[in-house]
């Protein structure tokens, strides 16, 4: 329980969030290099589901889903515990289930004053479906 709460700004992980942010809007909006503007801190956040260091060019691979009111965040992992290159163990930071290579967990997201990103992790599908639910959502 005490991995709960990550708060990054600006960093890599969110990085790619933004990434595959632009890259799902399908709309005809101009698309700005976002990327950069932020500032960067040039510490590495280890991945959430394996632990893993990730370095430049390493990005964890997430999914954005914005629902009323609220950012929903499907956070799949790094290339080293996600898609064809994983062969690292990954784990939910919740309930420590062994997660799939395909598997994610849920977060939700805002933004905090400051301009830094919060992400509350929710757990993966079996602590928040199955049947340890700990938790209401
Ligand atoms: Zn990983
Ligand atoms: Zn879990």
């Amino acid at each position: 329980m005490s991995i709960t709460e990550w708060v990054f700004s600006g960093g890599i992980f969110f990085a790619g969030i933004v990434l595959l942010y632009l890259v799902l809007k399908t709309d005809n909006d101009p698309v700005h290099p976002v990327v950069e503007s932020a500032p960067e801190k040039k510490e590495k956040m280890p991945c959430i589901l394996c632990g893993s260091r990730l370095y430049r060019g390493e990005n964890v691979s997430s999914k954005i889903i914005k629902t009323d009111g609220d950012t929903i965040v499907h956070v799949y992992g790094c290339p080293n515990c996600y898609g064809p290159t994983g062969n690292v163990l990954k784990k939910c930071p919740i309930c420590d289930t062994i997660l799939k290579n395909e598997a994610f967990i849920t977060g939700r997201m805002w933004d905090r004053a400051g301009g830094k990103k919060h992400l509350h992790i929710l757990g993966c599908e079996t602590c928040r479906h199955g049947r340890n639910k700990k938790r209401p959502l």
